[in-house]
């Protein structure tokens, strides 16, 4: 007797999160494994057709009693969210480790007032300032100095500048010492709809010699040197297989990003030296809308650099240099554009 085994493929619902800012919900959706899907957006729901039929696992929010923003379907091949309201936009990308999709939605408001109000605020370009690492992660340390202490101290003396002026709205991905996952950082620059995003982090190599800024943006395409950092500021190693998952949400993102960059190496090499500007597929950058770039400001591996990153006539030189970069590339943007103000 014949008999016929057929090995199905099934795509397991690991976990779903969301969080939700004033009109923005990011959903975060953990599968098992990595899968091709037709994504389409309309009205109040998200549809995504997968090649292989689903299945829920336990950890999954369905099985939690609490008020959740949205219903979800989970019917074959297909999984549909369903949002209380239309959405104005809604947008995907993907992060590998483990494989998650990500699904950013915003909501315009009704009420006229709250239109007018977000319109007057819309005047000023956004900044988002992001301090790397927080809370359980201090990043790179090196003779008790922590790097999440130091990127802290930097956005907070950047944002002093930035607020005395008054131009631009600022927001900060966190203002103490606390832990964020990395997609929650490009997720609260995404809900506010930044103009402009900057994540401060501190280096490190074996070669005690080296010392200086980097400057990165997001990139597919990277040399050795940049995967190195880009693994070490992830957290994981990177495969070839999985850096092709980064979805880049257009070349005008790249293109605009590594202008921004090249604005901060103008600026910021009145202070030190520059060694580079180069993409590199880093997580916190691979998630937002708007231009954004990875500062390094300095070697805590390197004796000179460290004396810096604690000194505070350093901080304060550094930081108005960082504005001054992006001042000039939002200034060229409006040149270029004229789609602000
Ligand atoms: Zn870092």
């Amino acid at each position: 007797m014949w008999s016929v085994l057929f090995f199905l493929t099934l795509i397991k619902i690991e976990n779903i999160s969301y969080f939700k800012l004033g009109n923005f919900i990011r959903l975060s959706i953990e599968v098992s494994q990595k899968s091709d899907f037709n994504f389409s957006a309309e009205k109040n729901a998200v549809k995504m057709m997968f090649k292989e039929p689903l299945i829920l696992g336990k950890n999954n929010y369905a099985h939690k009693k609490k008020a959740i923003p949205f219903r979800m379907i989970v019917k074959g091949n297909e999984m549909i969210f369903i949002f209380e309201e239309n959405f104005s936009v809604a947008r995907y990308f993907v992060l590998p480790f483990p494989y998650k999709i990500i699904i950013d939605v915003s909501f315009n408001t009704s009420d006229i007032e709250d239109i007018l109000t977000e319109r007057e605020k819309k005047r000023r370009p956004k900044i988002v300032l992001d301090a790397g690492h927080g809370g359980k992660d201090p990043g790179t340390t090196h003779f008790n100095i922590r790097e999440k202490d130091i990127t802290l101290s930097f956005v907070k003396e950047l944002a002093d500048i930035i607020r005395k002026d008054g131009k631009f709205e600022l927001i900060l991905t966190r203002d103490r010492d606390e832990f964020l996952k990395l997609e929650e950082r490009s997720g609260i620059a995404n809900s506010v709809e930044c103009d402009v995003f900057i994540s401060l982090h501190v280096n490190y190599t074996k070669k005690p010699m080296v010392r200086g800024f980097e400057i990165f943006y997001f990139s597919k395409k990277f040399s050795k040197y940049a995967l190195r950092v880009a693994e070490k500021e992830n957290g994981v190693k990177l495969k070839e297989d999985d850096i092709v998952l980064f979805e880049l949400f257009s070349s005008y993102k790249q293109e605009n990003s590594r202008k921004l960059a090249d604005f901060l190496k103008e600026s910021l090499k009145d202070v030190g030296e520059v060694n580079r500007v180069e993409g590199a597929p880093f997580y916190v950058l691979a998630g937002t809308f708007c231009p954004s770039v990875l500062i390094e400001l300095g070697f805590i591996s390197n004796h000179e650099d460290r004396r810096k990153l604690i000194s505070k006539s350093f901080r304060k030189t550094v930081a108005e240099k960082i504005y001054e970069g992006i001042k000039s590339f939002i200034t060229y943007q409006l040149s270029y554009q004229n789609s602000y103000l």
